[in-house]
């Protein structure tokens, strides 16, 4: 514990100070120009691999980078109202759905039944990717790893598809003022891989 209060004063007195007029500037507002959707996983740092400074990213974060499909509810719903917040009151400009190698909720999806029953809310969470188990259960894939990048790759795409059902998003994306964009970052190698809509795969950024 006494590391989190070290990183606190250290955060005071180094990292607080070199960037203050930038604190100062955003203190009393925020224009972030991208919505990011990223995985729970403490390997994940949004700021760290975009290179981006406080007040940039508006960012969510849930097991396994998952949307849920638009709905009307009355349930206290967070990724659907931080979605909403960051599009309709922030106007951002691009959301981006980053998953990863390695991730713990992907390789929830394909376990057995007695694993499942021991993170029950975390495995009804991940039926949000109903469709990537049923497709990477159908292509039959030997190689372990080979099957664990495929099933988080096209759950970004997966996840993608579900942005589209929201009304305001769909709307914004077809009138060239929202760019949607599905990231796959290889925690090991730093690199980060792009999808390529028309090619159907994710393209290293370089
Ligand atoms: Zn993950």
């Amino acid at each position: 514990m006494n590391n989190l209060f070290e990183g606190v004063l250290a955060f005071n007195g180094c990292d607080f100070k070199e960037n203050r007029e930038l604190f100062e500037s955003i203190g009393r507002k925020q224009t972030p120009h991208t919505l990011f959707i990223g995985c729970s996983d403490s390997r994940i740092v949004p700021n760290l691999i975009t290179k981006t400074m406080p007040g940039e990213l508006f960012v969510i974060r849930n097991i396994a980078n998952l949307i849920p499909p638009y709905r009307e509810t009355d349930e206290y719903v967070s990724t659907t109202s931080a979605i909403e917040y960051a599009v309709q009151v922030l106007n951002v400009t691009n959301i981006v759905v980053c998953g990863h190698s390695n991730c713990g909720g992907c390789r929830l999806l394909l376990s057995d039944e007695d694993i499942k029953k021991t993170v029950p809310h975390t495995s009804r969470w991940m039926d949000l990717a109903t469709n990537v188990k049923n497709k990477i259960v159908e292509a039959h894939i030997e190689d372990p790893i080979a099957r664990e990048q495929a099933t988080e790759q096209l759950n970004i795409v997966e996840q993608l598809s579900h942005l589209m059902t929201y009304p305001y998003i769909k709307e914004r994306v077809e009138s060239c003022t929202l760019n949607l964009l599905g990231w796959y970052y290889q925690i090991d190698t730093g690199d980060i891989y792009n999808y390529d809509i028309e090619k159907g795969q994710f393209v290293r950024i370089e």
